[in-house]
């Protein structure tokens, strides 16, 4: 990830807020960055754009060698689906399908085959040590195991970029920090992480912190 001076305003009739007012952040492959600040700092808009999900109004992002601004609405799609996975705060399960069927979801959208979709998810799953649970559905489970089943969601395309929005903030610290634990093992199996925290615990796990204000970075934290 190479941001240059990285601009989004959101406009109205009314008004228009600059949120984020030349971003530059480099991210190298295989780093995890914790990204944190106050509330409306702009954290959330910045992992929109990381995410392919939302165009920048100016400045430069080179994601995996594309220049984003130049980039089709097809090209961007595309590198969502094979490049980026997201977890977010509230897990965003599909209720109504199974662990199993949640995590097979982003395979079916890639066009994988039924064997090798199976034989993917259930690796997954044990890798995140819910495979137990396959067969219930997210309600049926406890917050950690459902963070864990969307983490499993997130990965299992082999995603470069794992996004993730405060992944432990709607948990107790000890399911946090099993999911935490997740993340640094997938780091350290070469996922590149960008994770939006209020936690200095959580930010711990990372290699970098980069601190927001009022739509900059004004500082960036090397961790021991
Ligand atoms: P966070 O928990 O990161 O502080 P927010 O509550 O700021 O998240 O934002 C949650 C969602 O609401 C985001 O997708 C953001 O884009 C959207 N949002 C935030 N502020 C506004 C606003 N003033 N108008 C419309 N949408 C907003
Ligand atoms: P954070 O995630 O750090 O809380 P956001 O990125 O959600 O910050 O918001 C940054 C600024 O942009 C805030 O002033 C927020 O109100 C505004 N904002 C965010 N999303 C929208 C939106 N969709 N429409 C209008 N304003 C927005």
């Amino acid at each position: 990830i190479q941001i240059t001076n990285l601009e989004k305003v959101y406009r109205s009739d009314e008004m228009h807020t600059t949120a984020l007012n030349k971003v530059s952040l480099h991210v190298q492959e295989g780093e995890f960055v914790a990204v944190m600040g106050p509330s409306g700092c702009g954290k959330s808009t910045l992992l929109n754009l990381l995410g392919l999900l939302d165009d920048p109004d100016g400045g430069s992002f080179l994601f995996n060698g594309m220049e984003v601004a130049n980039a089709t609405e097809k090209q961007r799609a595309e590198a969502r689906k094979r490049n980026i996975g997201f977890v977010f705060q509230s897990f965003n399960l599909i209720d109504e399908l199974t662990v199993f069927e949640n995590v097979e979801l982003p395979l079916i959208y890639m066009g994988v085959n039924n064997p090798e979709r199976r034989q993917r998810v259930e690796e997954v799953l044990e890798k995140v040590q819910i495979k137990h649970r396959q067969n219930h559905f997210p309600q049926q489970l406890s917050g950690g195991q459902q963070q864990r089943v969307a983490v499993a969601r997130a990965v299992v395309n082999n995603p470069k970029l794992l996004l993730a929005d405060e992944p432990t903030g709607n948990l107790d610290s000890s399911n946090g920090n099993e999911v935490m634990e997740l993340l640094s093992e997938l780091n350290t199996q070469g996922a590149t992480i960008v994770m939006v925290t209020h936690s200095e615990h959580d930010a711990r796990y990372s290699h970098r912190i980069v601190r927001m204000l009022d739509g900059q970075t004004v500082m960036a934290e090397q961790m021991a």
